[in-house]
């Protein structure tokens, strides 16, 4: 009977992973998508803590100790950093707490075969037999061991504790680490008596881990923790495979799916193969990533607060095009009563929202969202592309890259065939910076220096607070 309700958690809570995840999809849905998840995330744990069953023994879970305990520690830290994390800083916590999914599949794989190491050798199973479990269980440990390693690379770069580090011939010494690494668990897998090979395979796996993950740019560790989240889900679904617990088999498959999606999603914004990335040194200390040394680009102009608070004040439609430097600024509340002031003033204000602007899948939603930006007023790409030509004015507040022309007109950009927000369709283009650096992709922006473009220096939250005076005295 309890088995049976079990499983019923467990479909409930498949179920909700499906639709949260499906929820995820759209900005209006996505914090209900989060809760429905969690939700079924929830059942799917009380139900195995309490309803559980094993189907040899008939023994339920003990030691509830040590589970509420790492309930209760993992609930308050994961709240209290979900809670205080900076909008700029949660690839960098995405980062660690998926480091610690891997860690938990590779943990899992060495208690379980220490497990079957001890029986092994007291001669209650023969190895035949147990072939296929450590074929899950040198799985689990390979990709969790890279996921966890991997990540917390990618965390120490985000944050600056990790510099970029390469030397000649790294990549091929990553090739024979994983080969063998593989090679160990072929062997382990053939003859499981070698118990040591588990832990020479754990060392190895680190150790690729870090060494594949230390040369890639700072700047593409989004992409990188997007591809280390996939293993993450490949391990968990290997855990899910070894204890025949279908919540988890499902959780880590979908994981692992949307994970690979995501990965090749964010390549295809950027226009770049995933080779590109784990070996381009793109974005990073690397010289790649100017595209190859300055060009003269002639003079750009600047407007004054005045005239640009008069150009917005007089237009009917102002697009307003939001990127990296907004979040950094924490301007995304001003731009909101930016928008909320020109609407007073009859003018119509839309957002062009680029799939790749700023540093994380979805960014931009999040950050307008954040300031109760309407959902309607978010223009994807494609459709911005339509309204600019009928536009009076783009504001283009801390973006770069996503309306860098050059992706369209130079061949020899590294961004060239990225897909770009063609904000020079329209009658006026005002670009608000601190200086006139490069931005993600360390290349100069021809836009800044076409006749219809003006440039508002000074941080974006300054800058809209003066507009936002500004435009009501006009
Ligand atoms: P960019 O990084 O191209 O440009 C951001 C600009 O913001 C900079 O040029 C900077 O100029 C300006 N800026 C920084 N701080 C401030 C501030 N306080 N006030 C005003 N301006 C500021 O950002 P985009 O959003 O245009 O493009 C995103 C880039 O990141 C793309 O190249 C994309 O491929 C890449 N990327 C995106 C990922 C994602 O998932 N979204 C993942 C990985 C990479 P200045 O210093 O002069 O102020």
């Amino acid at each position: 009977m309890e088995l049976n309700i079990l499983t019923i958690c467990y479909l409930v809570a498949s179920v909700t992973f499906i639709l949260g995840l499906k929820m995820l999809s759209n900005p209006a849905t996505a914090r209900k998508g989060n809760l429905v998840a969690a939700f079924g995330m929830t059942i799917a744990i009380i139900g195995t803590i309490f309803l559980y069953k094993n189907s040899e023994t008939g023994e339920g879970l003990h030691n509830y100790g040590w589970i509420f305990g790492g309930l209760l520690i993992g609930g308050i830290v994961g709240t209290l950093a979900a809670k205080k994390v900076k909008m700029t800083a949660m690839p960098e916590m995405v980062s660690l707490f998926n480091g610690m999914g891997g860690a938990c599949a590779m943990l899992i794989s060495v208690v379980e075969f220490n497990h079957l190491s001890k029986e092994l050798s007291a001669g209650m199973l023969d190895a035949g037999s147990i072939q296929p479990t450590v074929l899950i269980i040198v799985l689990g440990l390979v990709i969790g061991s890279v996921s966890f390693a991997g990540s917390m690379i990618a965390w120490g770069k985000l944050n600056g504790r990790v510099k970029d580090f390469s030397f000649p011939g790294q990549n091929i010494l990553n090739l024979i680490i994983l080969g063998a690494a593989l090679a160990g668990a072929v062997y382990l897998v053939i003859d499981p008596a070698q118990s040591y090979l588990l832990y020479v395979i754990l060392v190895l796996s680190l150790v690729y881990g870090i060494l594949f993950v230390m040369p890639i740019g700072g700047a593409d560790m989004p992409v990188v923790i997007s591809l280390l989240n996939s293993f993450t889900g490949v391990a968990a679904a290997c855990g899910g495979f070894l204890y025949d617990n279908k919540v988890m088999l499902t959780g880590g498959i979908l994981v692992g799916a949307a994970g690979t999606l995501l990965t090749i999603l964010m390549c295809k914004a950027m226009n770049r193969s995933l080779a590109n990335v784990l070996i381009g040194s793109f974005g990073g200390n690397s010289n790649a990533a100017t595209g190859g040394g300055k060009k003269e680009q002639g003079h750009y102009k600047e407007i004054s607060m005045a005239d640009a608070a008069m150009v917005m004040a007089y237009a009917n439609k102002v697009m307003i095009v939001p990127g990296y430097g907004l979040a950094v600024a924490q301007a995304q509340h001003t731009c909101h009563e930016l928008e909320k002031i020109l609407n007073e003033k009859g003018v119509e204000v839309f957002y062009a929202i680029h799939p790749v602007a700023g540093r994380m899948p979805g960014h931009m939603n999040v950050l307008l969202a954040e300031a109760d930006v309407s959902y309607d007023k978010l223009l994807e790409m494609e459709q911005a592309n339509d309204e600019f030509k009928t536009s009076d004015v783009v504001l283009i507040l801390g973006a770069n890259d996503v309306v860098n022309p050059a992706a369209k007109t130079d061949p020899a950009s590294p961004i060239y065939g990225m897909p770009i927000l063609e904000v020079e369709q329209a009658k006026n283009v005002i670009v608000n910076k601190r200086s006139m650096k490069p931005g993600y992709a360390g290349i100069e922006n021809d836009l800044f220096f076409q006749p219809k473009t003006s440039m508002l220096f000074g941080d974006a939250k300054k800058v809209l607070q003066d507009l936002c005076a500004e435009i009501k005295s006009v």
